[in-house]
């Protein structure tokens, strides 16, 4: 065997969606199999084509997870139904994977549960896991042992000076593999741009701690739900402090379920209220732990700004602490969750103003020098981040004089030789676009962007024997304004019936056609319009 590929098929240049695959001789293994979210054209979720993994799947050997993130399981169940391949995952990702793949009826997985420190021979390589620092818990980086050499992908990571129990960087065994040679590195550019190193969880704590000690009545913290360090603490704090806790919303039962069952967090039952006895207690006797931080619509935290919670109500003085940062895209909706906390006269505590209170997940400058200087690689590759992320995070290994590099894009076909690092080929990268649970067609996608942007023309047809037998009808929506449309939709109809009478039509589908054409070329040529029209044709005997 003289070559080893990478091929990212998500994660750069987008939020989401990563996912990659390494081939090495007969072997193929998926790294990681995440989502976006997205609300394009009415879509909720997206993910990566799989049709290039597929199309490899009697060489595909395992999916392997590096950690529980939506952008990196959330796809698993989309891409197991076309195909059964196994699965490993640390605890924590493998506890979301198993609910997650039951929530979409799939039994007969096989998924393997492989904490940090183990290692599985997956066909030609040898996958040992280790563990990093990041906003979740079981989080890890990968050892690859091939017949090319070791190749190290770090998974999201960050490197704390002082981490919060339960959480560990394993420095000693990196700094080992390093010391045999490490071939290549593929390492998280996406705190690229971020001098110095990342705020720690613990500081994050500690400022957490200080305002929700300050707050002279109902405290909401809102943070992202999957990072249980931050739960934990969130509790530890409220039951020092003599508050009660209130969660809100799906996620956060979930991933306190979750990290209860896994030992992540302490017996809280005790601690614990329903959103209904909050107004029970007195107002500063109460924590409300809530995820929504994103201004997603259906959250929680948003009804509670919009005061349209059925169970719960905040008022004026009440304290809202934001222990998270906005994801690029997002920015509107969570201002808008934000102004209506204020203009109700509530306390909000955001990063903007205090950045104590959230610590990133994702390493900075320094903890990304630190893993290169750690690994002395031969080759580097950045992933995970924007095209800008990985260029910056490229110059900072050229920096620490590591010759062999490269910039990959999804598809590109990376190739690693013993002696070389270069772009091969390109594979096709599409998305798949979810709505509910099911997959949308590129067909169906086209026809709610015009209809989106131009609006819909229908018209039904009667035809007898071939031929038109009434004037036609024609409906149309977010065409014209109420006032012209009855006319407009009149004068469309006649041009039709004009058009098409007379005329024999050896199927329905040809008149409809016709039709189509006819009223395609009035509009354009009348009113410079491009609306999606469809035509039906509702009697033939
Ligand atoms: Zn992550
Ligand atoms: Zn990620």
């Amino acid at each position: 065997m003289d070559s080893l590929r990478f091929i990212p098929l998500g994660g750069l240049n987008e939020v989401g969606m990563n996912c990659a695959a390494v081939v090495c001789g007969d072997t193929t293994i998926a790294i990681d199999c995440g989502i976006g979210f997205t609300d394009e054209d009415g879509a909720e979720l997206v993910h990566p084509d799989f049709e290039w993994l597929h199309a490899q799947r009697d060489q595909l050997r395992a999916i392997v997870i590096t950690h529980g993130h939506e952008d990196h399981i959330g796809a698993l169940p989309y891409y197991l139904k076309k195909v059964r391949v196994p699965v490993y995952a640390p605890p924590y990702a493998a506890a979301l994977i198993g609910d997650r793949l039951a929530e979409h009826g799939l039994k007969d997985v096989d998924l393997r549960v492989s904490p940090a420190g183990s290692r599985e021979q997956i066909g030609s390589i040898l996958v040992e896991r280790f563990s990093v620092h990041h906003s979740i818990a079981d989080a890890t980086g990968l050892i690859l042992d091939t017949p090319l050499g070791t190749v190290v992908h770090t998974g999201d990571f960050k490197i704390e000076s002082d981490p919060c129990d339960g959480q560990y960087f394993d420095r000693a065994r990196l700094e080992e593999v390093a010391s045999q040679g490490v071939r290549l590195l593929l390492s998280d550019s996406t705190g690229a741009d971020v001098e110095g190193r990342a705020r720690i969880e613990r500081d994050a704590e500690a400022a957490l701690e200080y305002w929700i000690a300050r707050s002279p009545n109902r405290v909401v913290v809102a943070t992202f739900s999957s990072n249980a360090f931050r739960l934990r603490a969130v509790l530890r704090i409220a039951k020092e402090l003599g508050r009660k806790v209130c969660l809100l919303g799906m996620s956060v039962n979930k991933h306190t379920e979750v990290a209860r069952a896994l030992g992540l967090i302490p017996p809280i039952d005790s601690l614990l209220i329903p959103p209904e006895e909050v107004s029970d207690l007195p107002r500063n006797q109460v924590l409300i732990l809530a995820a929504g931080t994103q201004g997603e619509r259906a959250s929680g935290l948003t009804r509670l700004a919009r005061d349209e919670h059925s169970r719960l109500h905040l008022e004026a003085d009440d304290t809202v602490i934001f222990s998270s940062r906005i994801i690029p895209g997002n920015e509107l909706g969570v201002l808008d969750v934000i102004n209506r906390f204020e203009r109700r006269g509530l306390e909000v505590i955001t990063r903007d103003e205090h950045p104590e209170v959230h610590a990133s997940g994702h390493g900075s400058r320094e903890e990304q020098r630190t893993m290169i200087e750690i690994l002395r690689p031969q080759a580097f590759v950045p992933v995970h981040g924007t095209h800008h992320h990985q260029r910056r995070h490229l110059e900072l290994a050229a920096e620490e004089g590591i010759q062999q590099t490269q910039l990959v894009e999804n598809g590109s076909v990376l190739e690693l030789t013993r002696d070389a690092l270069r772009i091969v080929d390109t594979v096709p990268v599409r998305r798949v676009y979810i709505d509910g649970m099911q997959a949308l067609t590129e067909e169906v996608i086209a026809e709610r962007r015009t209809m989106g942007s131009n609006g819909l023309v229908t018209i039904l047809l009667s035809l007898r024997a071939g031929r038109l037998q009434h004037r036609p009808r024609v409906v149309s929506r977010g065409v014209f304004g109420v006032g012209d449309r009855d006319r407009v939709e009149r004068k469309m109809a006649e041009r039709v019936r004009d058009r098409l009478k007379g005329r024999r039509f050896a199927s329905p589908s040809e008149a409809e056609e016709a039709a189509i054409e006819v009223t395609q070329r009035f509009l354009v040529h009348n009113h410079r319009k491009r609306p999606l029209i469809t035509a039906d044709v509702d009697g033939e005997s």
